[in-house]
């Protein structure tokens, strides 16, 4: 007798109670109409072994590989890709026929997250506070995109940073530096830098009302990008939206490091929509998001959502652009999403599919964002011609 047993993938970490991965994965894996199943497990750092053994031995397809493992479960693989190596940290794993392999989406997710947003980080200065798993993973990113960085961290482990700093430098031929993170250092990196970003936990919820850089410090024309994602407006976010910088949350982070791993398991294409749905869906019921707004800042309405339309060139797109700077809500490109999920542009879309298929593909990302808030959506030109969408 023969019986469909479903795939099983996971996530090991600790804590994982409010992780969003399995909402975003097992929404993903209906979408594609896959029998899979994710699970979250929390793992005493004492059974970490134990835990991957059991992997292995059950099975599993894939996991992922949550805070504080990412670092302490290499060892324990049988391959790590190169990316692994070099920033010393898997987030996720493939099974294939019990031999368990390490990669590491989290900095191609930060790439794309960027991406979505229109940011080019050739060329630019970074400064990034903190210098754990996730920090690595935007640095690699970050050098291997050509972009100048400067890492802020606390004292107790400067002298590794700075060596982490040195070899990174080496291997991509870009400026990497290391700095105490105080008032002075931050100050000064702050002056010259194009992009800010936050890998610590501080601002996360519970603990929302804090940040650790000084608001006179933002300006207009900075990127800050907070890989925290609960709440998707921090206080650093909302203060660099006042300040006239462009904040980013870490929601796109976490949706694309999801998005590749799906990829890796399933080697389907990641149904990208639902799972930015589906974690949206899933973040209203935990956000407590607190709205604190700066001395003097306008009340914007925390969680509702601006669409622009009207004809080609009439400047969606550069006021959405303006607008989500001045409120922190989340730009989307309608269209630029529908390339980022096709991977093809308009043009090709046309040529491909006829204007009717390219409408398809435009009412099935208007409904995938639809249940999503506080975002600034600037829409295509023609979407308003099917009533759907407006609807
Ligand atoms: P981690 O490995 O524990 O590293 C944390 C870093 O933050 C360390 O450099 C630590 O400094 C620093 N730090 C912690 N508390 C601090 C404080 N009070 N003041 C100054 N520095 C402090 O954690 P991680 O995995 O890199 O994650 C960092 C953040 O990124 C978390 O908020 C996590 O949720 C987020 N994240 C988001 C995504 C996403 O997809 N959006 C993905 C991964 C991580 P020391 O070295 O001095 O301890």
């Amino acid at each position: 007798m023969t019986c469909s047993k479903p795939e099983i993938c996971t996530l090991f970490g600790n804590p994982v109670e409010h992780s969003l991965s399995p909402v975003m994965h097992n929404s993903a894996f209906k979408d594609k109409g896959l029998n899979y199943s994710y699970l979250a497990f929390k793992i005493k750092p004492e059974h970490l072994k134990a835990a991957i053994d059991g992997a292995r031995a059950l099975n599993f397809k894939g996991l992922n590989i949550t805070v504080p493992y990412k670092v302490d479960v290499m060892p324990l693989l049988d391959e790590v890709d190169s990316a692994c190596r070099r920033i010393g940290a898997v987030n996720t794993i493939v099974n294939t026929n019990g031999v368990l392999k390490g990669y590491n989406t989290d900095a191609t997710g930060f790439l794309k997250a960027l991406d979505g947003q229109g940011i080019d980080p050739a060329g630019k200065k970074a400064v990034i506070i903190g210098a754990g798993g996730a920090a690595m993973a935007v640095a690699y990113a970050l050098a291997d995109s050509h972009a100048s960085i400067t890492f802020l961290n606390r004292p107790a482990r400067l002298n590794e940073v700075t060596q982490m700093a040195n070899k990174l430098s080496e291997e991509s031929k870009q400026q990497v530096d290391a700095a105490e993170l105080n008032a002075k250092n931050l100050a000064a990196a702050l002056e010259t830098a194009h992009l800010l970003v936050n890998a610590t936990s501080v601002g996360m919820h519970p603990d929302t009302s804090q940040t650790l850089v000084p608001s006179n410090l933002l300006r207009p024309g900075m990127v800050v990008f907070d890989l925290i994602y609960n709440p998707l407006q921090t206080r650093l976010l909302s203060e660099a939206a006042f300040a006239g910088a462009q904040p980013v949350n870490g929601l796109e982070m976490l949706i694309w490091q999801g998005a590749l791993a799906f990829e890796l398991w399933t080697g389907l294409s990641a149904p990208v929509g639902t799972m930015r749905n589906e974690a949206l869906k899933a973040l209203e019921g935990q956000n407590k998001a607190v709205k604190r707004q700066p001395a003097g800042a306008k009340k914007i309405q925390a969680k509702t959502s601006i669409a622009l339309t009207g004809f080609m060139g009439s400047g969606k797109t550069t006021v959405a652009k303006i607008l989500a700077k001045k409120t922190g809500k989340r730009l989307v490109e309608l269209d630029k999403l529908i390339e980022i999920n096709t991977g093809s542009s308009i043009t090709e879309l046309f040529n491909q599919r006829g204007e009717i298929g390219f409408r398809e593909l435009e009412i099935e990302t208007v409904k995938s964002i639809s249940a999503g808030q506080n975002q600034v959506i600037s829409c295509g030109g023609g979407l308003v011609l099917n009533k759907i969408n407006i609807d």
